[in-house]
């Protein structure tokens, strides 16, 4: 005889929570979608090696889809499409709503951790030319030795001529790199913590091997790398110090995985958000029923301080020339005070290598959706914007009613480690706020992970939330 049901089979399914695999909840055709969503991703990766790149290829794209800086714009009617950009490195771009007068607003940042060339930055030894490097953001300094690097950035001459460069991004372009020590050699190195073994003052890259043959001259190396640099950009060494030039990882995103479900790349933290936040603005058709903003900020991972950071006044100034354009009734802070926010960041995955620093319970994974996470920051959720449960449930609704595969988690165990966002600066504008993005594997390294399932359902809950 069979055995008869209790009811309560139905009922735990009723009452508990499971984590589901993003990638079962999509359709054939959405996961179609999700391969060519990411392509597109990754082309836009490979031309936003850095905040300048990436704010350049984001107006590109803007005035593709007939975004006009604002200070061109005559009057703000419901459906304009618009644009502030701040100093090459941050940006708001905007889809006026059928209510002009609150924002949807997704904020995510543009830079990530990186080398930067110090300001004199070359030197000879022991047979070769070198740049010293100062690094930015944090990072595992052992990450970034025996890896090809391309440097990416401006510098201006002293008749205030500015010259991009970018060099080993092309193929047959040269490369840099930090060489580390071979392992032969290494004992006493390999007693070190992993923050001593290789020191920041030690991250020089290689520039140059060749001397000039003139006895003349006392640094030969250098030279002939001071001279190819006046040759190819008509700079000299001071220069230099008018610069900004960032070494990152040479080279294209990969898909990982024998699925390709994965995309290695550098820098998806938080390009990753830059990307589905700006697409998730493109794809809106009309006027939304509030007015849609995606904002773009620089600094993030030094502190967002500096004026191109979430921390400084962008986004007031932002409104309060919106509200001019627009006519507005409302002040800009009364407009701010009235949106609502995603801040969109990524979040760290749970790695099966490095268990023992989540809460297996409270970890989001990789494939299982957007990760929406309450708050972040660490030591009791200090520095973190710890969202409201009322606008939690207010997410919940745009969730669920456009069936995003999504899930919740914190940054690790508590009192480990923990991270910030700009959720606390977009709060402190009085607006709802909350974190939402997709988790990585190997966060801040050159090369981080990303599930594609988890891309495309940030890129959903992105659009849907522009739409609500
Ligand atoms: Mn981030
Ligand atoms: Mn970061």
């Amino acid at each position: 005889m069979p055995k008869k049901k209790s009811g309560n089979e139905a009922l735990e399914k009723k009452l508990s929570m499971e984590r589901k695999s993003a990638w079962s909840i999509y359709s054939d055709s959405e996961v179609k979608k999700i391969f060519s969503f990411c392509e597109d991703y990754k082309n836009f990766l490979s031309e936003s090696k850095t905040e300048r790149q990436c704010i350049a290829e984001i107006i590109s794209e803007l005035s593709d889809a007939d975004f006009t800086p604002i200070e061109k714009m005559k009057k703000i009617k419901p459906g304009s499409r618009g644009y502030v950009e701040f100093k090459s490195k941050s940006l708001v771009a905007f889809i006026a709503g059928a209510d002009m007068e609150q924002f949807r607003i997704v904020g995510s940042h543009v830079d990530s951790p990186r080398l930067d060339l110090k300001p004199a930055p070359l030197f000879e030894d022991s047979e070769l030319a070198l740049f010293k490097t100062h690094y930015y953001g944090g990072i595992k300094k052992y990450h970034w030795v025996n890896l090809p690097l391309a440097l990416h950035g401006v510098v201006f001459a002293k008749n205030g001529r500015k010259i991009s460069v970018s060099i080993g991004e092309e193929p047959g372009e040269p490369k840099f790199i930090v060489p580390d020590l071979l392992p032969h050699l290494a004992s006493e190195q390999m007693k070190k913590t992993a923050s001593k073994a290789v020191e920041g003052e030690d991250l020089n890259v290689l520039a140059g091997n060749i001397p000039v043959r003139d006895e003349k001259v006392k640094k030969k190396i250098k030279f002939n790398i001071l001279k190819k640099l006046y040759d190819k950009y008509g700079i000299t060494e001071e220069d230099l110090i008018f610069a900004e030039l960032e070494l990152v990882p040479a080279g294209a995103p990969a898909d990982i995985g024998m699925d390709g479900a994965m995309v290695g790349a550098y820098g998806q933290d938080d390009k990753v958000c830059a990307y589905t936040s700006l697409r998730a603005l493109l794809e809106l058709k009309g006027a939304p029923a509030h007015t849609a903003v995606s904002l773009f900020v620089d600094k993030e991972e030094i502190g967002s301080y500096g004026d191109t950071g979430a921390e400084s006044f962008l986004l007031r100034s932002f409104a309060e020339r919106y509200s001019a354009a627009a006519g507005a009734a409302c002040s800009p802070e009364r407009m701010l005070e009235a949106s609502k926010a995603i801040s969109a960041d990524v979040t760290a995955a749970l790695d099966p290598n490095f268990k023992s620093v989540s809460d297996p319970a409270n970890a989001s994974y990789l494939g299982c959706g957007v990760s929406v996470e309450k708050y972040g920051g660490s030591g009791g959720k200090y520095n973190s914007q710890d969202a409201h449960a009322e606008y939690m449930a207010f997410i919940r609704v745009v969730l669920d009613k456009n069936k995003i595969p999504w899930q919740t988690g914190e940054l690790g165990r508590i009192d480990i480690g923990g991270g910030g966002t700009i959720a606390m600066l977009l709060s402190r504008y009085g607006m709802d706020c909350v974190d939402a993005g997709p988790c990585l594997l190997g966060m801040h390294s050159p090369c981080e992970v990303a599930s594609k399932a988890d891309i495309y359902s940030a890129f959903k809950l992105y659009n849907s939330f522009f739409k609500s």
